[in-house]
């Protein structure tokens, strides 16, 4: 079980340190409230960052992959990933420029993704990220072929080295601006759903049921 200290030297938060946690019940509440993950990777000697969906299981965030795509290929070479979870939750408005700025959540995880190859793994981890999307949707979707099997890939990163930051509250303006003459405070922001549209095509029957992005804040 990690400590709530940071797991290593790189994870610690350096800038604006009293933002950092390593709690991981924190991480996880984070991970838990994404669907999206941006994975941070070198190819061929450059940097690329890549969005893809995600969900966490356990100790760990998995990353879902088509298996012919270049990510894939760079996240199957054992080499090193970093890869962030953020959820903007507000625009920060003060009465300076330089003191704008935007309230978030956010986490940082550092590891070597490991592919899961084994079959009965594989749905597992399917299962996971497809109701991460839309709880219970598994059980009333048509299972993945064989075919479709071999074309995705999961990986696997730990979550031992992770760190989240969040930033709440209104802005912190200058004692001396507090008279400028302008409105100040947070535009709350939040992922909200929208009505569903069946897609019209075959059987769209019953209701899509509960879906992630939904949270009142
Ligand atoms: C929505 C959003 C908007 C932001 N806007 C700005 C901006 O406009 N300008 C700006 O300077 N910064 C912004 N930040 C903060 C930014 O993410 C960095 O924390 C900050 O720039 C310091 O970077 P650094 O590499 O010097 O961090 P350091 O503190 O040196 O990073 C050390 C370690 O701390 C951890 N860490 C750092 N940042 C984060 C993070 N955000 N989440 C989780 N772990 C982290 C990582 O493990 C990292 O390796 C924003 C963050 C979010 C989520």
């Amino acid at each position: 079980m990690r400590t709530r200290q940071p797991a290593s030297s790189r994870t610690r938060v350096r800038r604006v340190p009293e933002r950092g946690n390593y709690d991981p019940t924190t991480v996880q509440a984070i991970l838990d409230e994404a669907l999206v993950a941006h994975v941070a990777f070198t190819v061929e000697g450059h940097p690329a960052v890549v969005p893809v969906g995600c969900a966490r299981h356990g100790d760990a965030l998995l990353l879902h992959c088509a298996r012919s795509s270049r990510l894939a290929k760079a996240l199957g070479s054992g080499e090193e990933v970093c890869v962030a979870v953020t959820h903007l939750d507000g625009l920060v408005l003060a009465r300076s420029a330089f003191h704008h700025s935007m309230n978030y959540r956010s986490v940082v995880i550092y590891g070597r993704p490991r592919a899961i190859t084994e079959t009965a793994e594989l749905r597992v981890a399917l299962h996971a990220l497809t109701d991460h999307l839309a709880p219970g949707r598994w059980d009333v979707i048509r299972q993945p072929s064989a075919k479709e099997l071999r074309a995705t890939v999961v990986f696997s990163l730990s979550l031992a080295e992770s760190s989240a930051k969040i930033r709440t509250g209104p802005p912190k303006d200058d004692p001396e601006d507090l008279s400028w003459d302008v409105w100040a405070g947070v535009i709350p922001l939040r992922l909200a759903r929208g009505a569903p549209r069946p897609d019209g095509d075959g059987s769209s029957v019953g209701k899509p049921g509960p879906l992630r992005g939904t949270r009142t804040r």
